[in-house]
C-alpha cells in the first residue's frame, strides 16, 4: 500500500504554442500545414552561409498579445540568441530563441476547479522558432526529414511549479488552449502539433519547502495525455520514493498504447548551448505606444464577458460559459443582442435549435450573419405568443434557413401562426370538453391535473395553433362554470 497522502506533486508545465502566421519567424516561407514535404524550405531556412534573416513583426505582435491577455509584464529591450545544439532536424545547427529576454515576464492564467478558481502562476513567455520534423515511421530503414516546419514562429509559455495536480494541469492546458483560439495567435490544434506541452513532475512530503528532483515528459500531444502522463509519473516517483528507489533527473516520453512514460535519456548535469546574441538579427525596442496599441486591439476576454454579461443581460453563469466557450458564438451572441432584448430568449436558442442546426449542416456561425434580423424576429413570435417554441423550431427556424426570408412572412403563408383570438379558441374549447364529458365530471370532481390534458387536445385541434395561455385562461372559465 502506498502512503500517497504523505506527498504533494508539484508540476510546472511548458507550452509550446505555433503562432498563427502566414510566414515563418524570420523568412517569408509558407507555414501552412500539411504542404508537401520539403516545399516550404528557402536558403534561410536552411541557414546556408550568407543569407540574412528577418523578424516577422506579426509574431511579436501575436507574442504580445498573449502576454497581454495573461497580464504579463511586457520587456521593453529585446534581442534573439543562439542555442547551440546538433541535431537531425535543425538545419542551422542552432535555434534562434529568447534567451535571457523573454518578451513577457510574469502574469497568471485562471482556471475554474471544483474546489474554486485558482491561479496559475507564469514565469515567461518567450519567442522561438520550431525545428524541423524527423519521421520515423514512415521508412523501416531510415529516419526522414521534413524541414517545412523548421523557423515556424513559437512562443512557450512556461509555468512557475506551481500546478499540484494532473486534473489541474489538464484545466490549465484547455484554459491556455481557448486563449490562443480566442486571441487568433494559434489555432490549438494539438493533433497537428499547434500546441505542445512538457510536463516537469516531482514529488515531496507535504509540508517541504524544497524541490525535489524533478522529471520532464516530453511532447505531449493531447491534453487527455497530458493528465494521464502526470497521474502515471506522480504514482511512478511516490512509489520509487516509498520502495527505497532513486528519483533521478530524466527526460521521458509517453506512451498513448499503454497509458505509461518510459525514459528517453538520463539529464546530463547542464547543457551548455553557448547562447549568444544573434549577431544577424538587430535587437528589438518595442515603445509604450506600441504595446498600448496592441492591447487596444484585444478582443474582450470570456472572464470580462462573464461579468459583463450577468450584468446587462441577466443570465446565468452556466449559460455564459456555455457561449463563451468559442469566440464566434460569443461574437454571434453579441450581435444578437445589439436587436433583441430578449437576451435568455436568445440565448436559449443558440445552445439548442441554432447549434443544431450548425453542427447538422458543418456551417459556422459566419454562414448566419445574414440571418440575424430574421432570428431576432423569429425570438420576438415567440415572446409574444404567436409561435409556439416547437413550431418556431422545427418549422419556421428550419423553412427561414433553407430559404432565407421573413419568419412572419414565412409562417403566415404556411398558417403557421398562433391564435389568441378568444372566439377561435372558444370553438376548440367547447369541441373538447364536449368530446370528453367523463373526463369533465371528473374535473368537476376536483382532479385538477387534467387541465393539462385538456390544454393538449386543444392543441392538436388547433394543428399547434391555440395559444396555451388563452386556451388555459378560457378552459378554467368554462370548466368552473
Ligand atoms: P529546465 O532548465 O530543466 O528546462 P526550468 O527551470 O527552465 O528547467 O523549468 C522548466 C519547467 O519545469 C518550469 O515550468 C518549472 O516550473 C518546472 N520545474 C522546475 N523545477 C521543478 C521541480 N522540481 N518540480 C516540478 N517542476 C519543476
Ligand atoms: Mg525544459
Amino acid at each position: 500500500m502506498l502512503h500517497m497522502g504523505k506527498y504533494e506533486a508539484v508540476i510546472g508545465l511548458e507550452i509550446h504554442a505555433q503562432l498563427s502566421t502566414e510566414s515563418k519567424l524570420f523568412c517569408g516561407d509558407e507555414t501552412r500545414f500539411g504542404a508537401a514535404p520539403n516545399t516550404h524550405v528557402s536558403p534561410i531556412t536552411l541557414g546556408h552561409p550568407g543569407t540574412l534573416p528577418k523578424t516577422n513583426t506579426k509574431a511579436i505582435e501575436y507574442a504580445i498579445k498573449m502576454g497581454l491577455a495573461c497580464g504579463c509584464e511586457i520587456a521593453k529591450e529585446n534581442y534573439f540568441a543562439r542555442k547551440n545544439y546538433f541535431y537531425p532536424d535543425l538545419p542551422k545547427g542552432y535555434q534562434i530563441s529568447q534567451h535571457t529576454t523573454p518578451i513577457c515576464i510574469g502574469g497568471q492564467v485562471m482556471i475554474k476547479t471544483n474546489e474554486g478558481e485558482k491561479k496559475i502562476q507564469l514565469n515567461r513567455i518567450h519567442l522561438e522558432e520550431d525545428a524541423g520534423k524527423s519521421i520515423h515511421d514512415i521508412s523501416p530503414t531510415d529516419t526522414l526529414i521534413d524541414l517545412n516546419r523548421a523557423g515556424t514562429p513559437l512562443i512557450e509559455m512556461v509555468t512557475e511549479p506551481c500546478i499540484h495536480s494532473a486534473e489541474d494541469a489538464f484545466l490549465y492546458v484547455t484554459e491556455v488552449r481557448k486563449l490562443v483560439r480566442w486571441l487568433g495567435v494559434c489555432d490549438g490544434n494539438m493533433e497537428e502539433g499547434s500546441l505542445r506541452c512538457d510536463a516537469n513532475i516531482s514529488i515531496r512530503l507535504k509540508g517541504d519547502a524544497t524541490l525535489g528532483t524533478k522529471v520532464e515528459v516530453k511532447n505531449l500531444n493531447s491534453i487527455r495525455n497530458i493528465k494521464k502522463a502526470i497521474e502515471y509519473e506522480i504514482e511512478r516517483l511516490i512509489h520509487l520514493k516509498e520502495t527505497g528507489g532513486n528519483i533521478i533527473q530524466q527526460t521521458r516520453s509517453f506512451d498513448a498504447n499503454n497509458d505509461t512514460t518510459f525514459s528517453i535519456r538520463d539529464k546530463e548535469d547542464a547543457n551548455d548551448y553557448r547562447y549568444f546574441p544573434d549577431p544577424d538579427l538587430a535587437p528589438f525596442h518595442l515603445t509604450n505606444e506600441y504595446i498600448s496599441h496592441i492591447q487596444a486591439t484585444l478582443p474582450i476576454l470570456p472572464n470580462q464577458l462573464k461579468k459583463d454579461w450577468s450584468n446587462s443581460f441577466g443570465l446565468s453563469i452556466y449559460d455564459i460559459e456555455q457561449l463563451c466557450e468559442h469566440k464566434d458564438e460569443a461574437d454571434f451572441f453579441l450581435e444578437l443582442t445589439k436587436q433583441t432584448k430578449h437576451y435568455k430568449t436568445a440565448a436559449n436558442w443558440m445552445m439548442g435549435p441554432i447549434r443544431e442546426y450548425l453542427n447538422e449542416n458543418s456551417l459556422q456561425y459566419a454562414n448566419l450573419t445574414k440571418a440575424i434580423p430574421y432570428l431576432v424576429e423569429l425570438f420576438d413570435m415567440v415572446e409574444e405568443g404567436q409561435l409556439n417554441f416547437s413550431v418556431a423550431s422545427n418549422k419556421v427556424f428550419k423553412g427561414i434557413m433553407e430559404n432565407p426570408q421573413s419568419p412572419r412572412a414565412y409562417a403566415t403563408k404556411n398558417n403557421l401562426i398562433q391564435t389568441q383570438s378568444t372566439e377561435t379558441i372558444e370553438i376548440w374549447v367547447e369541441e373538447v370538453l364536449a368530446a370528453n364529458p367523463d373526463k369533465v365530471a371528473e374535473y368537476k370532481k376536483g382532479k385538477k391535473g387534467l387541465i393539462g390534458l385538456f390544454v393538449g387536445e386543444v392543441k392538436k385541434k388547433s394543428k399547434g395553433k391555440a395559444d396555451p395561455k388563452t386556451t388555459t385562461q378560457i378552459l378554467e372559465q368554462k370548466l368552473s362554470s
